[in-house]
């Protein structure tokens, strides 16, 4: 560890490891100074959709707008019902609620954190019973790393005519029985925030889709609702929502590392925490269901109930450990949905999660000596932190 403080994510640690050709290619892109829609934009997303699996990857400003220009492409707004999951970031309910459509929030399963289908067909049948909102689409999250149970979530949607947005923000990297995350969807979206499993230098997005006339809407709805070949004639309203090109040519150095080595090296560690943390009393580990693989966007654990987690952080702290909590408040408790449809909803699973859960510092860069005594320093507190 060379005597430095532990990091939640090591952003300074992968930096130090691809130093030389990241620095090479923002000079690159500066000397060539097509900062907006240059050529390192469109290999970007051609190799982001050869991994995954897609005809098409639209690039764009952050993970929000990518979820925002899905639903708009596909024409969802008012008076629409978009189901999705109570357990998630803010953005996964926000997109369909700023674009007029309201969010019904479902609960989630407590061993994969992802959206409960039997809970998501119940939310649809009660909202055709009630008859005052259209059941329009599922946002299902691919949360911490881990996609979606698609087969049952795309059950519910074929026999409900709804669309499926995978909200892969959290899931690049990720498989589904032979599919990568970001294929899962009728339409998929991704974030290149920093902390994300592929991060950029700054806010990025992108979606992902086969269908040539919806990626041809997602591109027009990111600049300016513009003309296929002309930007300055507009055709419809649209968005200012797009990737850098120094954004893009720092995803490419990146993301040959995160396709060569990260993705696995972040699973081993995640593997490592697993053997030491799953018999453990007093907590339970994340659950990977077969055919399925993780990006590891978070290494989050279920505690007990009589575990104090304000104490098992605070003796964490002082071991020089940072943990966070993702996250601590249902979405249909914020403030923001507070009066509205929105608010209305029955999800225990995400009550007991949000008090319960813990997340571990994980990344790629991360050894196996640090990993062991993150283990160890949990183990000990789980000790001590008994209510
Ligand atoms: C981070 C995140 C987003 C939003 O991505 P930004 O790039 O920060 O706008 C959306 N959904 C989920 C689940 C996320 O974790």
């Amino acid at each position: 560890m060379n005597g430095e403080q532990m990091q939640f994510k090591d952003l300074k640690r992968q930096y130090g490891k691809l130093k030389e050709s990241i620095d090479r290619k923002i000079q690159e892109v500066v000397s060539q100074a097509h900062f907006i829609s240059g050529p390192q934009v469109r290999e970007l997303e051609e190799t982001l959709a050869a991994y995954v699996g897609v005809k098409h990857c639209v690039s764009c400003a952050n993970g929000t707008d990518a979820i925002t220009i899905a639903l708009l492409a596909h024409g969802v707004g008012a008076g629409d019902a978009v189901f999705v999951p109570d357990f998630t970031f803010f953005s996964s309910g926000e997109c369909p609620a700023l674009i007029g459509a309201t969010p019904i929030f479902v609960d989630v399963e407590t061993d994969t954190f992802n959206l409960s289908p039997s809970a998501l067909e119940k939310a649809v049948k009660g909202e055709l019973e009630k008859g005052e909102l259209k059941p329009k689409a599922v946002v299902a999250v691919d949360l911490f790393g881990l996609p979606a149970d698609y087969d049952k979530i795309r059950a519910v949607c074929s026999k409900y005519g709804l669309l499926l947005l995978e909200d892969g923000a959290q899931g690049f990297g990720g498989k589904y029985h032979g599919q990568r995350a970001c294929s899962l969807g009728d339409i998929s979206t991704t974030s290149f925030f920093p902390a994300k499993p592929l991060g950029c230098y700054g806010d990025g997005g992108a979606i992902f889709t086969d269908d040539d006339y919806i990626a041809a809407l997602c591109r027009s709805l990111a600049v300016h609702g513009k003309n296929q070949d002309d930007k300055y004639d507009n055709v419809r309203l649209g968005m200012n929502s797009r990737l850098d090109t120094l954004q893009a040519g720092i995803l490419l150095v990146k993301f040959a590392a995160f396709a060569e080595y990260e993705l696995v090296d972040i699973n081993k560690i995640a593997s490592l925490y697993t053997e030491q943390l799953k018999d453990v009393s007093g907590l339970m580990v994340p659950s990977v269901p077969e055919g399925c693989g993780s990006s590891w966007a978070q290494f989050t654990l279920l505690l007990s109930e009589d575990t104090d987690r304000v104490a098992v952080q605070a003796y964490l702290k002082e071991r020089g450990v940072p943990t966070m909590v993702y996250y601590t408040k249902p979405m249909h408790k914020q403030g923001a949905f507070a009066g509205t449809r929105s608010a209305v909803a029955d999800c225990p699973n995400t009550e007991l999660l949000c008090g319960r859960v813990l997340c571990l510092p994980i990344h790629p860069y991360l050894t196996e000596e640090e990993t062991m005594l993150v283990a160890d320093a949990l183990k000990e507190a789980l000790e001590r932190c008994r209510i």
